[in-house]
């Protein structure tokens, strides 16, 4: 039976460092081991990581902290990785009406930035939310007024993460799905005295998608890079969540794809990837099937796309198999330049 598998032979290492004037990140899975991560995305050819810190769809996180996190911390540092990112829990909701649920969305972020610097984190990265239905307005100053009670609660340090709010697709009354209701949120925050060193933006390539944002090719991501930084300021974006899409463009929908494998398309993920003004943002993958093997082909292709190939072989059809990492070597070379967190704070 173990006819049909293609066999990925990657003759070209995934190997991110020197191949990219950015940092080029993965999301895995903690769960096996904060330590087993770094190294696996060290393996898979990623200068950084992102990580969930518990269960992504569930309220409760751990009373005690990892025993592993100072060993993790030096492995991220032996690795020479970029800045590490935590994702909250998906359930966190900043625009919703719901008070008890808002309780639960500030005390999660409360805790997601109080542990961070044990983690090493320089980001703790949010999706927005959803209005409810009680319309981007309401919601919008719903956003501002929970990021500013998160922030009350978690004393400024000079190793504090950023609060980084992540763009939507729109669907379910997702908010922060055009570049205009970022703005919005951005400016409520600063009109309500929020101290806005704390806070920063990611872009999520397929949620950008879904909304219906243009990013075809070079003219469009221009467009949006230009908008950003005269609205927001591009030294704001801190992340990108690196990603192709399944869902059609406009559609509203949240479907994460393969690099080059959706709708998305080659030349606007290169475009993306290769923008000059984007050199200082963190690209993060959160592709499908990362343990699976499809990590480090993805890392690889997203490579690719950096040094300007447009054509990408087609994706194998099944599980490219290299679920067997080897031993990483003990140090790596460092070119991604670590944040420079303080100053930003
Ligand atoms: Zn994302
Ligand atoms: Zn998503």
């Amino acid at each position: 039976m173990a006819a049909k598998r293609p066999k990925l032979k990657s003759s070209a290492p995934a190997a991110a460092a020197g191949r990219l004037d950015r940092m080029l990140g993965a999301h895995l899975a903690a769960g096996p081991g904060l330590v087993k991560a770094a190294d696996r995305a060290a393996a898979v050819g990623a200068m950084g990581l992102q990580i969930f810190t518990g269960n992504p769809t569930g309220w409760a996180r751990r009373a005690e902290l990892p025993k592993e996190l100072p060993a993790f911390r030096a492995r991220m540092k032996e690795h020479g990785f970029g800045p590490l990112a935590v994702h909250a829990a998906y359930l966190a909701n900043l625009a919703g009406p719901n008070p008890v649920f808002r309780e639960k969305t500030v005390e999660l972020l409360r805790h997601e930035l109080r542990v961070a610097p044990e983690y090493g984190a320089s980001f703790v990265n949010v999706h927005i939310g959803s209005h409810m239905g009680t319309g981007i307005e309401a919601g919008v100053a719903r956003v501002a007024e929970a990021v500013e009670r998160i922030l009350d609660g978690v004393p400024l340090a000079d190793d504090s993460a950023l609060l980084v709010l992540e763009n939507s697709a729109g669907g379910g009354n997702g908010i922060g799905e055009s570049l205009d209701e970022l703005i919005d949120i951005h400016e409520c925050m600063a009109a309500r005295g929020i101290n806005m060193s704390r806070v920063a933006y990611c872009l999520d390539s397929a949620h950008l998608w879904g909304a219906g944002v243009e990013m075809k090719g070079d003219d469009e991501v221009d467009r949006l890079v230009e908008q950003f930084d005269k609205k927001i300021g591009l030294e704001k974006l801190v992340m990108i969540h690196y990603n192709d899409s399944k869902a059609a463009h406009g559609s509203k929908l949240d479907r994460h794809q393969h690099i080059g494998g959706g709708e998305v398309g080659t030349r606007g993920l290169a475009a993306l990837i290769r923008h000059p003004r984007l050199a200082h943002v963190n690209y993060y993958l959160e592709t499908p099937g990362m343990e699976e093997g499809w990590d480090k082909l993805n890392i690889e292709r997203s490579l690719q796309l950096s040094e300007g190939t447009l054509k990408l072989k087609p994706l194998p059809a099944e599980e490219p198999k290299v679920k067997k990492v080897k031993e990483p070597p003990a140090k790596r070379v460092a070119v991604a330049k670590k944040q420079p967190t303080k100053k930003r704070r």
